[in-house]
């Protein structure tokens, strides 16, 4: 998995790829990351990449010509096709489920927004989707970029010590997952659960996955009746 982060903050997008899991998957060769500053590529003589809005209004937009010359740039970089994304809040909502998907891709584009946005011509032009991470909106795509990286990269061969670490977290699924425990034994007079305790794997298996059918029938009936529809057509339920 390759993906190319295009960015007016690539320090910021290093720092958090440079540390923890990321980090570690980045420098055995599990995933590659890289960051392009979009400023690179503008012919503009005091290095400008953003104008006002056509139209008026508040803010700065960021011009095609250096999103659109540093797409062309990375793409030529590699013959590995390329799947062009824009981290933006009007986009399809981010699940797990695409999160799969784009993980059997073998090159991401993921282009940050700043400020008031990007030109819509240049948007037209490159991008196959654009992916929200939320019904909320932030200063830039640098966040979404990086949650959308690290979501990817931990589906990777490789990067986690195998795909059941993953596989039993919420979501995978369709469910949350069940509540976790660790020493001690008894906090503050709460106890954990005592079939954690009884090294029966049967027991413990039974006990999480009724947990997590509780805990998401509760918090997100939407996942339970999407789940349990599932159960039901597969002959599961
Ligand atoms: N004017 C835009 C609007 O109202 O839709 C918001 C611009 S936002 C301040 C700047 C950049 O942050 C966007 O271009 C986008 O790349 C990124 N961004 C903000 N919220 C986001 C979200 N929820 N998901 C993905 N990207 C987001």
């Amino acid at each position: 998995m390759i993906i190319e982060i295009a960015t007016l903050f690539p320090e910021m997008c290093e720092a958090v790829l440079s540390a923890s899991i990321l980090g570690r998957a980045r420098a055995k060769g599990a995933i590659e990351v890289n960051c392009h500053q979009i400023r690179d590529y503008t012919t503009d003589r005091h290095n400008r990449v953003d104008d006002s809005p056509f139209g008026g209004g508040m803010g700065m937009v960021m011009q095609a010509q250096p999103v659109y010359d540093c797409w062309r740039a990375v793409q030529e970089r590699s013959a590995v096709p390329m799947h062009t994304i824009y981290m933006s809040p009007k986009g399809h909502t981010l699940t797990q489920q695409r999160v799969r998907e784009l993980a059997q891709m073998p090159r991401l584009f993921l282009l940050c927004g700043h400020y008031e946005g990007i030109d819509q011509r240049v948007l037209d032009r490159i991008c196959d989707e654009e992916i929200s991470i939320g019904d909320y909106v932030v200063t830039g795509g640098e966040l979404p970029a990086l949650v959308l990286t690290d979501a990817i990269a931990r589906m990777c061969e490789n990067v986690l010590p195998s795909s059941e670490a993953y596989e039993e977290e919420s979501h995978f699924n369709g469910l949350l997952e069940y509540p976790q425990y660790t020493r001690p034994e008894i906090w503050e007079g709460e106890a954990v659960p005592p079939v954690l305790l009884s090294g029966h794997h049967k027991n413990i298996a039974q006990w999480r996955a009724e947990q997590s059918r509780l805990l998401t029938r509760e918090r997100r009936p939407d996942l339970y009746a999407k789940w349990s529809k599932e159960q039901e057509t597969n002959g599961l339920l």
